[in-house]
């Protein structure tokens, strides 16, 4: 009989485009503590991998990578393996595109931002009935919607229904400047690495029917989701990496990861609270349910400096 694992694993997956902000540490804490106490099985602890998202070069800031890195290591986040970067993964997403392509699964759309957004923002599908593609135009490639879901079940919110028009969009997967689509790669990301905890920000809670979906054309069964309340300066006021009050770098580790940790509804003792980060770290291993993490879509960010 072959051996079966169940190490789980998950991951972190920020995207290089400024230093790690205080919502990015709320995502890279509960994604560690999801993977690393998830495992049912004693003999094998659960891995915790950190990808680099900088599929979206333009947006790529020099150096970023390196120091979100070291910024992991100072609040005592170490990953598993090496890290990996969607940049050096072009000819595997190009490989699935192809396939897909082969497949009748794609069309060119030259629809511009104008007529996307008098539709609400939410593609009509449109390019696949009307074909007439200029050849001096750029396209961007949607992937017909196929069997996706408006529901899914998220280890944080619960039962989530998504709209319908939203769950069956057929969504760019490569767009006019040739770059492929986050929405699209992270999935063959999560696939190949063999993910099976995807814990991250809410921000995404309405794309994971259509990721899973992916994960059956794959032949593959999806990873567990869980969303975590976005840290934001006010409500409605995203974190901006441009914003330097939330550089992290320059707040004190402990207490960073102390607020990191109350506002996912996990705050370590009193007396442990002034610890070194890996102390901390410890007992919120021993203490962590994702059923604890506030079913909120949206919290404050402390101000620290
Ligand atoms: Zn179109």
């Amino acid at each position: 009989m072959p051996v079966v694992t169940t190490r789980t694993r998950g991951r972190f997956a920020p995207s290089p485009s400024g230093p790690l902000h205080f919502g990015s540490l709320i995502a890279a804490v509960g994604s560690y503590l999801q993977a690393k106490t998830a495992s049912t099985n004693p003999d094998a602890q659960g891995q915790w991998l950190v990808r680099i998202e900088d599929i979206d070069t333009p947006r790529t800031v020099p150096g970023a990578a390196s120091d979100i890195l070291r910024t992991l290591e100072q609040f005592g986040l170490y990953w598993d393996g090496t890290e990996v970067y969607q940049s050096q993964r072009l000819d595997f997403y190009q490989h699935y595109f192809d396939q897909l392509q082969q497949q009748g699964l794609l069309y060119a759309c030259q629809c511009n931002r104008a007529r996307i957004s008098q539709l609400g923002g939410i593609y009509d599908g449109f390019c696949a009935q009307h074909a007439h593609i200029s050849s001096t135009e750029p396209v961007a490639w949607r992937l017909k919607a196929q069997h996706v879901a408006t529901s899914f079940y998220d280890g944080v919110y619960g039962d989530v229904q998504i709209s319908p028009e939203l769950a069956h969009e057929d969504y760019v997967i490569k767009r006019r400047d040739g770059l492929f689509a986050y929405q699209w790669v992270v999935v063959l990301d999560d696939f190949e690495q063999q993910i099976t905890e995807v814990v991250r920000g809410a921000d995404l809670l309405t794309m994971t029917p259509r990721q899973q979906a992916l994960f059956a054309q794959l032949g593959a069964p999806a990873p567990s989701y869980a969303h975590l309340p976005l840290a934001v300066t006010a409500p409605g006021q995203k974190l901006s990496k441009q914003n330097h009050a939330t550089d992290i770098r320059l707040w004190p580790k402990s207490q960073s990861l102390v607020a990191a940790l109350t506002l996912l509804g996990h705050t370590p003792p009193l007396a442990m609270q002034q610890e070194e980060c890996s102390v901390i770290l410890q007992w919120a291993l021993a203490h962590w349910q994702l059923n604890k993490v506030p079913k909120l879509l949206e919290v404050t960010a402390p101000e620290f400096g």
